[in-house]
């Protein structure tokens, strides 16, 4: 039986696969929910035409959108990687550095692939818990490490899926007792305008993961990358395989990045839609509380759950995280257009 062949530790292991479900409005994933405009589309067109893109392979190092990374944040193109979604890098990493049941450091709540990924290499996850408000205890996560000798510490601000953040202080204290790899996810980085790259030239064992996947609206082309010393990425290149982003991945991207200024403007209207819509999901009585946030999406509380299957019926998907567990009855809800947002709403007031 091809079931007799499977590693051991993965014979119970449950695959995740987020389900397929129709909507009209979809505020479960954290997208970017406006298009992106003619110019980008016109270009992805263009390139679509001449049929070597197609028939080539695509640039292995991925070259250009490196060079355009590393002129963006102003570091050398060798401190920049490209990935399959920054997923790719997440699972790179513990390939890279984990060993048989080495232990790795993790925030809960927090993105459920730091776990996955580390049990699909063979690692062991070692959770720590966020405060009551969701804050990062430092000293916590440092006595840990002491304890536990880890061999990767994952850290997301704005983390998802609670919306905060960690400071600039905090992590300056980190790295001043941390010396494994530190990897600090900025998947939802661009709506704070700050980022932790500026100390990834002092410190060699820092990473930073950022996507396009969220403020640049290209989750369906996959493309992440990190930002860390040259002793790091050459370590992460032992273990991504050749050829891994798509060629049109790394032409769209390139120039997603070289318009930005159209996708800051979004990004402050996502913003100031976040705050219509926190204050508006605040006047629904059977919202209990709704967490403040740094990112593109919302975690609210409310005494009755059975709202999920509401509004999905009404073909509005957000994402529940049950009714057990740490986040029993939290929604998380992405911050959609202002039209969006408004039908959000009117469906549950009148849910009452
Ligand atoms: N990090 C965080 C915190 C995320 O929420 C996500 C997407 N849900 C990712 C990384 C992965 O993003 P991608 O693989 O699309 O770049």
């Amino acid at each position: 039986m091809i079931k007799d062949y499977i590693r051991e530790d993965l014979q119970e292991f449950i695959p995740y696969h987020a389900p397929v479900k129709e909507y009209d409005i979809k505020l479960d994933a954290n997208e970017n929910p406006y298009p992106h405009n003619e110019k980008i589309i016109s270009e992805a067109k263009k390139w679509l035409e001449d049929c070597n893109n197609l028939r080539r392979y695509p640039d292995t190092d991925c070259n250009e959108l490196r060079e355009t990374l590393a002129k963006y944040w102003q570091v050398n193109k060798e401190n920049v990687i490209c990935s399959v979604g920054s997923d790719q890098l997440i699972d790179s990493l513990l390939k890279v550095f984990l060993e048989p049941e080495d232990k790795v450091l993790m925030p809960t709540p927090s993105f459920s692939m730091y776990k996955l990924a580390t049990k699909l290499n063979r690692g062991t996850p070692i959770e720590f818990n966020l405060n009551d408000d969701f804050s990062y205890d430092v000293n916590k996560i440092i006595d840990l490490y002491h304890k536990e000798h880890p061999k990767c510490v994952f850290i997301c601000t704005p983390n998802n899926p609670t919306g905060n953040i960690i400071t600039d202080n905090d992590v300056e204290k980190l790295l001043n007792v941390i010396k494994c790899p530190l990897i600090i996810d900025e998947a939802y980085g661009e709506y704070i305008e700050e980022s932790m790259i500026g100390k990834v030239k002092d410190h060699e064992n820092l990473i930073v993961l950022k996507t396009f996947s969220k403020a640049y609206g290209l989750a369906g082309l996959r493309v992440g990358y990190g930002i860390a010393s040259k002793s790091m990425i050459d370590a992460i290149n032992i273990v991504i395989p050749p050829y891994h982003l798509n060629a049109l991945s790394q032409f769209l991207a390139r120039t997603v990045l070289e318009n930005d200024a159209e996708y800051d403007n979004k990004i402050k209207e996502i913003v100031r839609n976040r705050k219509w819509l926190s204050d508006n999901l605040q006047t629904i009585k059977y919202v209990e509380k709704v967490y403040p946030s740094y990112a593109n999406y919302l975690l609210i509380k409310v005494s009755d759950y059975s709202i999920v299957e509401v509004l999905e019926n009404k073909r509005i998907l957000v994402r529940g995280y049950g009714e057990q567990g740490e986040l029993a009855n939290c929604i998380r809800i992405t911050v959609g257009t202002e039209d969006e947002n408004k039908k959000l709403i009117k469906e549950m007031k009148k849910y009452l």
